[in-house]
């Protein structure tokens, strides 16, 4: 995480334009001490009852991350076989992985089963096609869609009506029927309605949902209830209050499983809430250019490194860390691919002179995972720090990167 001092900015102890100087900008910095501590906190908020909370390593997967949250006692969601694989090489046991993939193969589904992961369905055609393969020789996890909707951004809501994820709540009676006609056993009810989730309440709402739909089945281990938490980004934005929620969830989870008639395992599976606030991006300002309309402010940089503003109207607070204490001024934030790619608009920003290495704050989700080479632009280097040092975790790319998979034909004519 990103600290303001009266020498300058640090990152775990460290100052930052020293570790852009030292690893080369543009860079990603990822600030150990900071996934701990939410790791923490969550597990603090819900100490009363069974948790279990798998990292959603969409967020952020390099395997040193994958590695350190491995030691915390974190378990992994993974959305995808080779995410699956990736946790198995960094050393998570496959009953503490659940694969939650959306829209993929059978047999994508059939590899998980060999790799002996938790396998989460989210379709009824599939959980038919799974029982006849398995009947209840392998146990699965159902995808649950409430129906509540998160935030109100649709690209990041995912519970809604019209969303593609989950099996709708009010399909239950099919749901039932599929699982009963070919016994397959269901160990675990499962929801991920979104990554805004503003209010405890509406997280709530959702919760009572999966509370009453988890009756049908009585072979349950586990409700997971996805993640949704928010971080905040900005200066006065809405955090998950996440000692209220597991306050409020505790009482409601454990109501159930009174009714249900045995102690179940809450799971959680954030990704955001982990890493967001631990990365700082940092890149250099190329130049500004003055223009009749604005100052802007042109990054060595672009949303082939950092797509969520141009993406998702994120907003990423940025720093001037070579002139910490300066005057502030307006300035437009923007990249050098050859697309409109704006970080920030009428920014105030600490005054930026050419070279200047601004960073970008809550770039540990969904940053670099989301980092491609359009415009053949190489991807930045990662850096961990770790009890005081600063690991390369992730080496710059170099053209041979680019090119690596291409294959050149002998002849063209
Ligand atoms: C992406 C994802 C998450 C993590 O969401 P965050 O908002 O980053 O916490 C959790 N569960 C599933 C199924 C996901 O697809």
């Amino acid at each position: 995480m990103l600290i303001p001092t009266e020498n300058g900015y640090l990152i775990g102890g460290l100052p930052a334009s020293a570790l852009a100087e030292e690893f080369g900008a543009p860079l990603y910095v990822y600030d150990a001490a900071k996934i701990e501590s939410q790791y923490n906190r969550l597990k603090g908020a819900f100490k009363d009852v069974k948790l279990k909370i798998n990292y959603a390593c969409k967020a952020l997967n390099n395997i040193n991350i994958l590695r350190y949250l491995h030691s915390l006692g974190s378990g992994l969601d993974t959305v995808s076989i080779q995410e699956v694989e990736v946790g198995l090489k960094a050393g998570f046991d496959p009953a503490n992985i659940i694969f939650t993939p959306n829209g993929v193969s059978l047999e994508e589904i059939k590899q998980a089963v060999k790799y002996g992961v938790k396998v989460n369905i989210d379709n009824l055609s599939q959980l038919e096609q799974f029982g006849a393969l398995y009947g209840d020789s392998y146990p699965v996890c159902i995808r649950i869609n409430p129906h509540i909707m998160a935030g109100g951004h649709a690209k990041i809501s995912v519970g809604h009506i019209d969303s593609k994820f989950g099996i709708s709540i009010h399909q239950g009676r099919h749901l039932e029927r599929i699982v009963k006609s070919l016994n397959i056993r269901v160990e675990g009810v499962h929801m991920h309605t979104g990554s805004d989730i503003l209010d405890v309440d509406t997280f709530l709402k959702g919760a009572e949902l999966l509370f009453d739909a988890a009756h049908a089945f009585p072979d349950l281990k586990y409700l997971d209830f996805g993640s949704g938490f928010k971080v905040p980004y900005k200066e006065g934005d809405n955090a998950t209050n996440v000692e209220e929620l597991g306050e409020k969830m505790t009482a409601m989870f454990k109501e159930f499983c009174a009714n249900y008639g045995r102690d179940l395992e809450i799971e959680f599976e954030p990704g955001k809430f982990l890493v967001s606030e631990s990365g700082t991006f940092i890149a250099r300002v190329n130049a500004l250019k003055q223009t009749t309309a604005t100052v802007f402010a042109q990054m060595d940089s672009g949303m082939n490194h950092l797509i969520r503003p141009m993406f998702y109207d994120a907003y990423h607070h940025i720093e001037n860390l070579s002139n910490p204490n300066g005057k502030t001024r307006v300035y437009s934030v923007v990249g050098y691919i050859c697309e409109t790619d704006t970080f920030a608009l009428d920014r105030q920003i600490s005054e930026i002179s050419e070279g200047d290495y601004l960073a970008f704050r809550n770039a540990g989700a969904y940053c670099f995972t989301m980092a491609n080479n359009y415009n053949s632009r190489l991807k930045p280097a990662e850096v961990l720090v770790l009890n005081g040092e600063a690991h390369l975790i992730r080496k710059a790319e170099t053209l041979a990167d680019i090119l690596a998979n291409q294959v050149e034909l002998k002849e063209l004519r």
